[in-house]
């Protein structure tokens, strides 16, 4: 059984041929899927399809990148937080490769979704690009290790991932890991300590070789999650096990039994 811990079903792409994607989760032990907001205005498809199917979750949040459009005021995601599919707040972070400037904004609504991530008690799920120290000193000055959470996409070096985990934070690797030229993100997937590891497609983008350049979707979470296997010399069905149990620890109010 294996979780994509991170996917964009709502895009038109997917939430298209939402029949196929389901049977091809189903045909590869793809058992549930966590479905990210990313804006306010689709929000409400984000969460409509984690309440239509019962193996689907849901966050709320804005992603670092959105800029000029509605945002959530922190009461707003502490209020979304008690929906009970939405299991997480995010994703949120920084991003200084798409947005330039003064990017204070940015910094003040990662420290908005930490605060209601504190208040809600549900985890993190936070982003980050070119920005990696900014972020860890947002993480620590906010007390983002008092809600936890996962570093989304990681594509950072081991002393990035070394500062997350002493935060308490989770490691989820997506399909950049299966790149032949990701090799120093290799050596980060054979580092994280298993019990922090999460596996992850950010469908519909990034799909995992062999279908590097297609649409992604959540049943090639497979691919990452035997790859990263290979890379620590383990059995896929023990990778498999060891992050689907991590994705249900850390994203507690989410229950295995749907
Ligand atoms: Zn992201
Ligand atoms: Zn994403």
């Amino acid at each position: 059984m294996l979780v994509d811990s991170h996917c964009h079903l709502n895009f038109p792409d997917l939430a298209s041929r939402m029949d196929d994607v389901r049977a091809n989760m189903a045909a590869n032990a793809v058992s549930h899927a966590l479905l990210i907001g990313v804006n306010r205005p689709d929000y409400p498809a984000v969460r409509a399809l984690a309440e239509q199917y019962d193996n689907f979750y849901a966050t709320v949040g804005v992603h670092p990148d959105v800029q000029d459009s509605p945002d959530f005021s922190e009461d707003e995601l502490v209020a979304e937080a008690q929906h009970p599919k939405v299991v997480g707040i995010g994703e949120t972070g920084l991003d200084y490769y798409w947005c330039k400037g003064d990017l204070e904004w940015q910094r003040e609504r990662f420290r908005r979704h930490i605060r209601a991530a504190r208040r809600s008690g549900l985890p993190l799920v936070i982003h980050t690009r070119e920005s990696a120290q900014d972020t860890l000193a947002v993480m620590r000055e906010a007390g983002a290790e008092q809600a936890g959470g996962v570093m989304h996409c990681f594509t950072e070096s081991w002393e990035v991932a070394e500062g997350a985990l002493e935060l308490g934070f989770y490691i989820s690797f997506s399909g950049i890991v299966t790149f032949k030229n990701a090799t120093a993100l290799k050596e980060v997937a054979r580092r994280v300590p298993l019990e922090r590891l999460l596996v992850e497609t950010d469908s519909p983008y990034l799909a995992p070789m062999p279908h590097r350049g297609k649409t992604n979707e959540p049943a090639y979470v497979r691919h990452v999650a035997a790859h990263v296997a290979e890379l620590r010399g383990m059995t896929l069905e023990d990778l498999a096990a060891a992050s689907t149990d991590n994705f249900f620890t850390l994203f507690a109010k989410a229950s295995r039994g749907h």
